[in-house]
């Protein structure tokens, strides 16, 4: 019997998750009324297996008999195979338990591979559903290879092409960024960068690249630039904020604001940024007519992912319990932001201008916990878009 065996998000995400929380996966069990067998928009079969808590699973199928099998580390409440309600593809369900670890099993009528899965927790009661999208495999010798899958669950897309993430760290070289209590955010951001670059290479397997590598000045086209010669799938820049005047604090993330959006949260409520990102804003002459006709065009498929991706780095940060800023999710229209094709967000960790941030920003501790937040933030993100809108 051949098997096609991947390993996918899940146990990343987990492994982040239960050093925050310590979950005993013996407290998880399936949740029988809250498991489905249904169907996508596309009309594929899809799994849904509720889970009272999140915690690490994998899968497997093979072609004789057709089945598909999802391993749990070892669960609690017993058997409920019988109490899951049947429907097509699925013929049977069986559960064992061996080796503390659960394995539920799910008879096919046919040779089926899975086109995506991913685990979707709810917040704040931490339920969690496993959701396995499953197609049609018609040549399932040549695709029981182990590995595979993996590709297709990571990328989403289905060739074997790794997830290209472009870090930017702000600023480098003659521009030094905002100066504040012997601090350079040209420095902090180039070690934080670096920091979340070895985390990601390493949870992820992402193919993880830094628009600049040491203290140098790189103009911000050329950071776009650099973005989409890498053929990036996601571009995220890496800032710290100041203000003028005011004690404001906390981290927020930017997207790009498009001429006739609405500029209430945005650059202009409140916070006045400094010298940088006005000099950025300024660029905007460098754009003619026929460029930024274009680049509204493109972006306009572009942007929700932008901004679903902040709203997920938002979100993961208020889990993380870092401190925000009081509208976190802003816009500007800052050149870095402006790669048409690419999901960009720039990152301000926090106010460098405001003693308390600045004491948390430097701080090692408050680096992890950021450092935990934007990887989860960016697997959830990816774990949540559906493959049509991938590229
Ligand atoms: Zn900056």
């Amino acid at each position: 019997m051949k098997i096609a065996i991947f390993q996918t998000l899940g146990a990343i995400l987990f492994a982040s998750a239960v050093s925050a929380q310590s979950m005993p996966s013996a407290l998880t069990r399936i949740v029988p009324e809250r498991t489905e067998i249904g169907m996508s928009e596309s009309g594929d079969p899809v799994i849904g297996i509720g889970l009272s808590r999140p915690l690490p699973w994998r899968l497997e199928t093979s072609a004789t008999p057709p089945t598909l099998t999802v391993e749990f580390n070892s669960l609690s409440g017993g058997d409920v195979a019988d109490q899951i309600t049947l429907a097509e593809p699925v013929e049977a369900v069986r559960q064992q338990q061996a080796d503390n670890k659960t394995r539920v099993t799910f008879w096919l009528t046919a040779p089926m591979r899975v086109a995506q899965a991913g685990m979707q927790v709810d917040n704040p009661d931490q339920a969690a559903i496993l959701s396995i999208r499953l197609v049609p495999d018609p040549d399932p010798e040549s695709d029981a290879v182990a590995g595979q899958g993996m590709d297709a669950v990571t990328n989403h897309s289905g060739d074997a092409a790794r997830l290209v993430v472009m870090l930017d760290p702000g600023h480098g070289g003659d521009d030094r960024g905002a100066q504040y209590g012997g601090i350079d955010e040209a420095d902090l951001v180039l070690d934080f960068t670096r920091a979340l670059r070895d985390r990601l290479a390493r949870d992820t397997g992402f193919d993880v690249r830094l628009t600049r590598q040491e203290d140098g000045f790189v103009s911000l086209y050329e950071r776009v630039s650099q973005a989409r010669e890498a053929d990036a799938d996601v571009f995220i820049s890496i800032h710290a904020d100041s203000v003028l005047r005011g004690q404001a604090r906390g981290a927020s993330v930017y997207t790009l604001r498009r001429d006739g959006e609405d500029p209430l949260n945005s650059y202009l409520d409140g916070t006045r940024p400094r010298g940088d990102l006005i000099t950025q804003l300024d660029l905007t002459g460098h754009t003619d007519d026929v460029a930024t006709a274009l680049l509204d065009l493109s972006q306009r498929t572009t942007s929700p992912r932008s901004k679903t991706l902040a709203h997920s780095l938002v979100g993961a940060m208020a889990d993380e319990g870092v401190v925000l800023y009081k509208h976190p999710e802003k816009l500007a229209n800052f050149v870095v932001l402006r790669a048409p094709d690419i999901p960009s967000v720039l990152v301000e960790l926090g106010f460098l201008s405001n003693p308390a941030d600045r004491a948390l920003i430097t701080d090692p501790d408050w680096q992890r916990r950021m450092i935990d937040a934007l990887t989860k933030g960016l697997l959830l993100w990816l774990d949540g878009s559906d493959d049509t809108v991938m590229r």
